[in-house]
């Protein structure tokens, strides 16, 4: 039978670097997916729809609420966010981890409907490294660089309600310690108790 993949989540303060580590994460780790969420912002420069987000009016958004598209959804830094139900569930009964890159309200939703899921912080280890990101990837208005600067120390208080953090001061560093919580995930006692039955009452 075929195992079941594990459900990661994984937040940050605007400007940890969340989007890049994972970015070198699934590059690196094919048997994990990202899951592409839903949002009313508007697209960056160089944002591709349906990659980085699907791009939609409020309209759009609302429409998709009301048909209960989504495994929950927010309002973050004046724009909604949502994580589309399909492909999630799925891809994890086929054996694939999916990570969902989602804000601190949106991932204890998470965490209650999916108690197993894997909850990962990422920040950079200066608060002063995110407004210099921030400002550095040129993206945002001034108006968001305040609004998410101010945001971010109410964030990093969530961090305690996460499993494991990952502070990211090199991408590509930061994705191998991803890789390594969910190989370490995947040794747990707990989900491998299917296969220590087989050992014992399965055939020699
Ligand atoms: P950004 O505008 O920088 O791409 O994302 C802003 C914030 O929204 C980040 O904290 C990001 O993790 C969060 N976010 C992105 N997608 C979702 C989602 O589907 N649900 C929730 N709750 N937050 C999301």
């Amino acid at each position: 039978m075929q195992k079941k993949g594990l459900l990661i989540v994984v937040s940050g303060p605007s400007g940890a670097g969340k989007g890049t580590v994972l970015a070198h994460t699934v590059a690196n780790y094919s048997n994990l997916k990202y899951s592409v969420s839903v949002t009313t912002r508007a697209p960056r420069e160089g944002e591709i729809d349906g990659v980085n987000y699907f791009f939609k009016s409020v309209d759009e958004f609302n429409q998709m609420v009301e048909k209960e598209e989504f495994l929950e959804y927010k309002c973050v830094y004046g724009n909604y966010y949502g994580t589309p139900k399909a492909n999630v569930q799925s891809q994890i009964d086929k054996g694939f981890d999916v990570v969902l890159e989602i804000d601190t309200q949106g991932a204890l939703d998470v965490k209650n409907a999916y108690p197993d899921s894997v909850m990962i912080f990422i920040t950079p280890s200066k608060r002063s490294t995110i407004e210099q990101r921030l400002r550095g990837r040129c993206t945002d208005s001034e108006e968001q660089i305040i609004k998410r600067t101010q945001s971010a120390v109410d964030e990093i208080k969530q961090a305690v309600f996460y499993d494991y953090i990952v502070v990211n001061e090199d991408a590509q560093q930061g994705a191998m310690d991803i890789v390594a919580i969910i190989e370490a995930e995947k040794c747990k006692v707990k989900n491998n108790k299917k296969f220590i039955d087989n050992l014992i009452y399965g055939g020699k």
